[in-house]
C-alpha cells in the first residue's frame, strides 16, 4: 500500500502528540503536528493533509468546533482522540461528521489499524466501491443490484428496514456510524423509541447473520455510540 500519506496530528499533550508521531513515521507516513486548534486549523489548510488526528481537548478552542469548521468545506476523515469518560463529545463528534475515534490510552497497532481503515474507507467511498457492485467479507456477500445478502452460500432473508441498515453499514464499512446518523438515514425521522427501534432490527440483524454475542464478525456494537461493519480487508 502506499504510505505517502499526510496526517496531521492536532494535540497539546507532547506526550501523546510524539507518541502518534514516532508511531505513525515508523509506519511510513509523513507526519504534521500542531499543539493547539488555530495552529491546527493553519496547518490543515496549508498542507491539505489525507487524515487528521485531533484531540478534543484542546487549550485554545473545543476540538468539536475545529471539525464543524473542516467540515463546511472538506471531506477530509478526521479521527479523534477522546478520554473514556466522554461519551458525550464522542457521539457529537461523529455526528459532526468525524470519522472515527481512539479513546485514549489505546495501543499502537488498534491505532495504526484505525489510521488504515479510516484511509481505506475514504478511498472507498471516492469512488471504488459503488452501488450496483457488491461487498465480501467473511463468507458473506452483499448484492446492492440485488438487495440480496448471502451468507455460507445461503440467501438470508432480512426485511425492507434490516436490509436498508446492512447495506448503509457495509458501504460504510469500517467507519462508525452512530446511532441518530443510522437512524435519520433509515427512518428519516426520530422520536423517542428510535433507538429502541434501531437495536431491535440490529438484534434481528444480528441473529440472521449467526452472530453470537460478543462475537463481532459482520457487526460491531460501539457502545453507547452505534455500530460499524467489519471493513473487508481486517
Ligand atoms: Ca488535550
Amino acid at each position: 500500500m502506499s504510505n505517502k500519506y499526510k496526517i496531521l496530528v492536532v494535540e497539546d499533550e507532547n506526550n501523546i502528540r510524539n507518541f502518534i508521531k514516532t508511531i505513525l513515521e515508523t509506519n511510513g507516513y509523513q507526519v504534521l503536528c500542531a499543539n493547539n486548534g488555530s495552529n491546527g486549523k493553519t496547518m490543515f489548510l496549508s498542507h491539505c493533509p489525507n487524515l487528521v488526528i485531533l484531540d478534543l481537548g484542546l487549550p485554545d478552542m473545543d476540538g468539536l468546533d475545529l471539525i464543524r469548521g473542516i467540515r463546511e468545506e472538506f471531506a477530509t476523515p478526521i479521527i479523534i482522540l477522546s478520554a473514556r469518560t466522554n461519551e458525550i463529545d464522542k457521539v457529537k463528534a461523529l455526528d459532526l461528521g468525524a470519522n472515527d475515534y481512539v479513546t485514549k490510552p489505546f495501543g499502537t497497532n488498534e491505532f495504526l489499524a484505525r489510521v488504515r481503515a479510516t484511509l481505506r474507507s475514504t478511498r472507498q467511498e471516492e469512488g471504488e466501491r459503488q452501488v450496483g457492485k457488491s461487498f465480501t467479507v467473511n463468507n458473506m456477500t452483499i448484492d446492492y443490484e440485488r438487495r440480496s445478502i448471502v451468507l455460507d452460500g445461503e440467501e438470508i432473508k432480512l426485511t425492507q428496514t434490516e436490509y436498508n441498515i446492512v447495506e448503509l453499514l457495509s458501504i460504510h464499512a469500517g467507519r462508525v456510524l452512530t446511532y441518530s446518523e443510522i437512524i435519520k438515514k433509515i427512518w428519516g425521522y426520530a422520536d423517542a423509541g428510535s433507538v429502541k427501534k434501531l437495536q431491535v432490527n440490529m438484534a434481528n440483524i444480528r441473529k440472521k447473520f449467526h452472530e453470537k454475542p460478543g462475537e463481532n464478525k459482520y457487526i460491531k456494537n460501539e457502545l453507547s455510540v452505534g455500530y460499524s461493519f467489519k471493513d473487508e480487508e481486517k
